[in-house]
């Protein structure tokens, strides 16, 4: 019997919602997968990824923040993943052909065109066109398509990375991805006592017939499976729409009352609807009442699940922080209860909310509140005046690789005074990391301060959120302003090809490319050093008007002299610092530094306070607080995700 699970939905800092299909050890998922997907995943402990075959992407796929997370699946799942959606989905995973892939990557990205069967199932799309527009597109373009599946078909190969895209296939007639699934029947039961007088000897020829093929007995007498196996019991279906606008939900009372769709059978529904639908208008009970009365209605609507954090364990954590030391640890205001279901309905509807298993985290936070209320007393006394001088780094995302339970994908933003914000890296959900730390209005404030967002290198982990945030910009900060992105080349590309989509990226930002060394842009000289990792990686420092350097970056690198000197007398650096001392080797090996070796590099630069971050996830948290205590040194600091440091010259 398949189960069907609500495993993710909506959050500040997530916007996913994901149904799972569970049947005979498999695992199937459908819905929306924003960033951050993957890890709140990992985290709810609902989903084992690794038993996912087959992903089913819904709605219009028209932005980068519907689809990131999709991306993250694919990159940090086990390379057997089939991800079905729309034209559009295929286009937007194909501009990820610039990023430099640790591993052989499988880019098994479908358009789901038909009905697609698997050993548990079958899936059929339903691609609704918006009723309000009108019916010309660009969708149909062999040529297009030929180039978008060629580019996935070949993901991480240095000729596909040069490739050119085609324009991407957003008509004007807008679609939007539903699926039908029809779980396939249960098995009938074994007539065992039949088989036996039929003359099937028992093991292996029981075998052949529960597998469906003929047995010939010892006599001679072929038995096929349906002599010894009773007829199998049809199960029920489940139907997963998206409408975010009222356009779709036209378009759906169409399809499914039309009289040659069958809605009977049909047990859950999962109504993924935009902000603008009212799920208890007139017009949205009718197509409700299109389904059977017991059918159970799974509600994936803002309005209705509270405005929490995603990542439980990890914001647990943060919350105890939060408790023992307010000023370094900003949470933001979330709310645990949503608008509730309206009384009196004859209908099956429930908010359609993930249960988190509750994890034990106590022993965790305990630990590490001891360790931070020890630590306390060696804070800087001077952390609340700031001077003319002094630097904030956010540590948004922490981690090395991809994104963990405690530790997100790496992403810092430093607000440097008298000059702007920098944002240093950003990896998948870096924007939802800061709505997880700031209100609305306060994440709308930092924004409009950031001037220029430096990407070190073309790994994944160090820029998957940039769409999202860039995007996330141009809505927040001034529209005369300009945001400069400085990067490797490929990173051009990536922005260029979403500038097709977001009109605003082809007017505000400008791209710098790291290999011209010295630029000045909004008061900073930037200044980029080549770094010791892969290819076209670069370290970064900041340097104020009076030449001063304010912050310097490592990115990813091994200890490197010539950023050292380029990071001297830094007010603050932030140096990588992946492994812990005993790995040495390791560090050598994937070009990266210790602890020890980033402390290196900050001695012989003369920083003057040091933050380290991209921590490999196998590390504990008290782990590395301990290592932050016997550092003895107040002006170093490990990083933690969503904490903020300050530091003065
Ligand atoms: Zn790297």
């Amino acid at each position: 019997m398949a189960s069907v699970e609500v495993v993710a939905h909506r959050t500040r800092d997530v916007e996913s919602w994901v149904l799972a299909v569970k049947t005979g050890g498999a695992e199937y998922l459908f819905g929306r997968f924003g960033e951050g997907t993957q890890r709140v995943l990992a985290d709810q402990g609902l989903v084992r990824l690794g038993r996912v075959r087959q992903v089913f992407v819904t709605g219009s796929g028209q932005s980068w923040t519907e689809l990131g997370g999709v991306a993250g699946l694919l990159i940090g799942g086990t390379g057997l993943l089939t991800v079905y959606g729309s034209r559009r989905l295929q286009w937007a995973m194909a501009t990820l052909r610039g990023v430099e892939f640790r591993q052989q990557v499988r880019f098994d990205v479908r358009y789901a065109s038909t009905a697609i069967g698997n050993e548990s199932m079958t899936v059929t799309p339903v691609e609704l066109a918006d009723a309000t527009t009108d019916a010309t597109d660009a969708v149909d373009d062999a040529a297009t398509e030929q180039v978008v599946e060629g580019i996935l078909q070949d993901m991480g190969s240095t000729t596909t990375q040069t490739r050119q895209l085609p324009v991407p296939p957003f008509g004007q007639n807008n679609t939007t991805m539903c699926y039908v699934i029809q779980p396939h029947a249960k098995p009938g039961r074994f007539n065992v006592a039949e088989a036996e007088r039929l003359g099937v000897p028992k093991g292996p020829g029981f075998g052949q017939l529960r597998k469906g093929f003929a047995v010939t007995t010892p006599a001679g007498i072929v038995v096929r499976p349906e002599m010894v196996i009773e007829p199998g019991q049809d199960q029920d279906r489940i139907v997963v729409v998206d409408l975010a606008t009222p356009g779709f939900v036209r378009a759906a009372l169409d399809y499914w009352g039309s009289s040659s769709t069958s809605t009977s059978s049909v047990s859950t529904v999962m109504h993924i609807l935009g902000p603008d639908i009212d799920p208890f208008s007139a017009e949205y009970a009718r197509f409700m009442r299109l389904f059977p009365s017991t059918c159970r209605h799974l509600l994936a609507h803002p309005a209705y699940v509270p405005d929490a954090v995603a990542a439980t364990r990890a914001a647990q954590v943060r919350t105890r922080l939060a408790a023992v030391w307010p000023s370094r640890f900003p949470v933001a205001p979330t709310t645990t209860t949503a608008n509730p279901i309206p009384a009196g309905q004859d209908l099956v509807i429930e908010p359609a909310m993930a249960r988190p298993d509750q994890p034990d985290v106590d022993g965790i936070c305990g630990k590490v509140q001891a360790a931070l209320s020890q630590q306390q007393d060696n804070e800087h006394p001077t952390t609340t005046t700031s001077s003319s001088s002094s630097v904030e780094c956010v540590c948004v995302g922490t981690g090395s690789g991809g994104p963990s339970v405690f530790r997100n994908a790496v992403g810092t933003v430093v607000r440097i005074s008298d000059a702007c914000a920098v944002v240093l890296d950003c990896g998948e959900a870096t924007y939802g990391g800061l709505r997880a730390m700031f209100s609305d209005a306060g994440v709308a404030a930092l924004l409009a301060e950031i001037a220029l967002v430096f990407v070190s290198h073309m790994h994944p982990d160090h820029h998957l959120g940039l769409v999202t945030l860039v995007d996330a910009w141009t809505r927040a900060a001034q529209t005369h302003r300009t945001l400069y992105v400085v990067g490797p080349r490929r990173i051009q590309t990536w922005l260029d090809d979403w500038a097709q989509v977001y009109d605003s990226f082809r007017d505000r930002v400008r791209f710098i490319d790291a290999e011209c060394c010295c630029t000045t842009a909004s008061g900073l000289t930037i200044k980029t050093v080549p770094a010791i990792h892969c290819d076209s990686s670069y370290s970064v420092v900041l340097l104020r008007s009076n030449s001063t350097a304010a912050v310097a970056y490592s990115g990813d690198t091994r200890p490197n002299v010539a950023f050292a000197a380029a990071a001297r007398n830094a007010t603050l650096l932030i140096h990588e610092a992946t492994l812990d001392d005993t790995r040495v080797a390791d560090a050598v090996a994937k070009q990266h530094s210790t602890v020890t070796e980033a402390l290196l590099v900050a001695r012989h630069a003369l920083a003057r306070n040091v933050v380290l971050t991209h921590i490999s996830p196998r590390y504990s948290l008290e782990f590395m607080i301990g290592l932050d205590a016997t550092a003895q040194d107040a002006s170093v600091t490990v990083a933690l995700d969503g904490m903020i440091i300050r530091c003065n010259r």
